[in-house]
This record gives structure tokens, sequence and C-alpha cells, in this order.
């Protein structure tokens, strides 16, 4: 794996590599994403590499119409909106992540528990190109 710091920095590297990398504490058992230098649960700092395999459910969402910059250069907005949500994958942590392939004209008709599997998208240009993890229904 990327090396032995459990920083943000490298949980985007792994990002920018197209994997889901958290940590897995060696002394409760404990999974976590992004990943933690010392584990929340125990306080140990006996941690290790874990890479999720990238298949969840969705736990809950909320469909975003008042967008951040990074979203908007992406073209979504008021006119075109995008769902966030919260992603329970198979091995238990969750994480927030942007939600595709739903249906944004009928955002009833999304469903807690939908299957998803985990996707990456590139955003934006030249330095400034960055991977996103995102989730597709
Ligand atoms: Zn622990």
């Amino acid at each position: 794996m990327i090396d032995n710091q459990f920083t943000s920095t490298a949980y985007y590297q792994s990002v920018a590599e197209e994997k889901i990398s958290g940590t897995h504490c060696k002394a409760c058992g404990a999974l976590h994403l992004p990943p933690r230098p010392i584990c929340p649960r125990c306080l140990s700092d006996d941690v290790e590499w874990v890479e999720f395999g990238g298949k969840g459910v969705l736990k809950a969402f909320t469909v975003v119409y008042i967008a951040p910059t990074v979203m908007i250069a992406a073209g979504y907005g008021r006119n075109n909106p995008y769902v966030a949500g919260i992603v329970q994958l198979d091995e238990g942590p969750c994480i927030s992540a942007q939600i595709l392939g739903l249906d944004m004209a009928h955002p009833e008709t999304i469903a807690i528990g939908a299957p998803l599997s985990a996707t990456f998208v590139e955003r934006g240009e030249g330095e400034a190109k960055k991977k996103f993890l995102a989730f597709q229904a």
C-alpha cells in the first residue's frame, strides 16, 4: 500500500488509483473509512491498510440543488441537481459520496437500501484534475 501514513492525503492517493483504502485495527478488529491512525473504538495505533470491495447500500441521501464550486464546475446546480449519499459498504463502514444513476426527476423513487457499486469520476482541468469516489445505483 501507499505508505504507513494513515492520512487523508494517503486516502486520496488511493482514490486516484481507484481504490477504497481504510484501516483495520489489529487490536479490536474495527474497520475505518477514511483511514484512522488511531482506532476511535479502542485507541490502539496498531492499524493496517485494508482495501474495501466497493459494494454497499444507500443508507441516507439528499438531493443537492445549491452546489459547491467543484460541483458547479462539473455542471451541477439548480437545473441539474445531484444526489449526495451515505453508503454503507458490505464490510461495514459508511462513507459519503455522490450517487450516480438515480432518477433525478423523481427523487421520491430513490430507495434506502438500494445496492450500489463504487465508481470513480474525474473532475477539474490540468493540475487541478482529481479523481473522486462515487457510487453507481
Ligand atoms: Zn481498535
